[in-house]
């Protein structure tokens, strides 16, 4: 390393000049929060993955909790989820009074198990004790086995909420991620380091009206003004009725206007980051590392490029040593039920052991649209002399 090596962040967001003009629009405007900017951008969603509805609210994490409330989630009901996720992904089950339970993941894919998931649904069925909801999650953009998920869906009845929170802009089969072909609800999230931005954002996608209106509702208080969710006549104009328990969940018309530009050049973000995993996987081929499984029957969204090193003993020494040689790589995920938070619910390590030994070895390397050929060299280099 030299001391003018400039820092290279593991995320970033790319943006250009038309999305400020887009956010600096909107400042110039009438609306700030609730005006045009929030369709326009839910329009945009629409079109990028052929779901009839979205919902844009403030975070993923809000798009999360209020797709589990329209499901029913509820005390008494059960939610599984993977691990190998961020924090995110179960908390939702637990705001609304849920219980959560994990499946362990593929150590090929990194994303839920099919047979994993088989058998604990075999087993759940013989107590009384199946899940009403499941959360897969597109571990760094690849897509879940989503038929056989939707399969089991149908056989044990469960309903299913996409966290597709790293796979914006990637496709399951020919179908992209968000069409909720064999799912109720597909879950964006528009965080800086994600595949697009909002500042911080999320969306909500599915095909039926229903859940579409219960979620547009819990976006804003539970609050309606169309007279046919009413119980009663309305009393005038300015009427409104609250028929659910909901939040402020609300995106702003500047964060929608971003959102809206910057989808603009979903396909050319996702393209440049197939270019930059090809070239990692070239790059990294004599290192005793194994590199991200791509199914060539999907397409990624490659939010992340995660490693996983051959001895898993060496990952502190070469996390240490990359972050001194200014790479900012990072770890995803430390396995959820790990957390003392859910310790203290009663799960503990060595309860996934996929999962586990997973976050035992892996290591995220910089992956974003701005990150050039050289500065990749340099990532590269740079880990080959640690593992040397
Ligand atoms: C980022 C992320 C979330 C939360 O997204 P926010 O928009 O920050 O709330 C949830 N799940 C996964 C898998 C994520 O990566």
């Amino acid at each position: 390393m030299s001391p003018t090596d400039s820092f290279i962040p593991y995320g970033r967001q790319d943006i250009s000049d038309a999305d400020i003009a887009a956010v600096v629009e909107v400042l110039k405007s009438d609306w700030l929060t609730q005006g045009p900017a929030i369709e326009r951008f839910e329009t945009t969603l629409m079109d990028a993955t052929g779901a009839a509805h979205a919902v844009a609210v403030s975070n993923a994490t809000a798009a999360l909790h209020i797709a589990c409330l329209a499901l029913g989630t509820g005390p008494g009901t059960r939610v599984w989820t993977s691990p190998n996720s961020f924090v995110a992904s179960a908390n939702c089950a637990l705001y609304c009074g849920a219980t959560v339970d994990f499946v362990d993941i593929d150590p090929a894919t990194l994303n839920v198990s099919i047979s994993a998931l088989t058998e604990k649904l075999h087993h759940a069925a013989a107590k009384g004790e199946l899940p009403d909801i499941l959360i897969p999650v597109h571990f760094a953009g690849e897509p879940c086995d989503m038929a056989a998920i939707g399969a089991l869906a149908n056989q044990y009845g469960f309903r299913v909420i996409e966290d597709a929170s790293h796979a914006v802009g990637g496709r399951y089969g020919a179908h992209p991620i968000g069409a909720c072909q064999h799912s109720d609800v597909t879950v964006f999230s528009f965080h800086p380091v994600k595949i697009v931005t909002t500042g911080e954002g999320g969306a909500a996608l599915t095909q039926s009206a229903d859940l579409a209106a219960k979620m547009a509702r819990l976006r804003t208080h539970g609050i309606t003004r169309n007279l046919a969710e009413m119980r009663e006549a309305d009393d005038g104009a300015w009427y409104y009725q609250q028929i659910d328990l909901g939040f402020n969940y609300r995106m702003t018309d500047i964060q929608a206007a971003l959102g809206a530009s910057q989808m603009a050049r979903l396909r050319e973000f996702v393209a440049r980051r197939h270019e930059l995993a090809n070239r990692y996987d070239r790059l990294l081929e004599a290192l005793p590392v194994s590199t991200p499984l791509r199914c060539d029957k999907n397409y990624s969204g490659l939010h992340l490029y995660p490693v996983r090193l051959d001895e898993a003993w060496r990952r502190r020494a070469v996390f240490d040593g990359m972050r001194a040689a200014r790479i900012g790589v990072n770890v995803l995920y430390i396995p959820i039920h790990t957390q003392p938070f859910y310790r203290d619910l009663g799960f503990a390590p060595g309860d996934f052991p996929a999962a586990e030994d997973y976050y035992a070895r892996s290591l995220a390397l910089p992956m974003f649209p701005g990150l050039t050929e050289a500065e990749q060299e340099r990532v590269v280099s740079t880990l080959a002399g640690l593992l040397a």
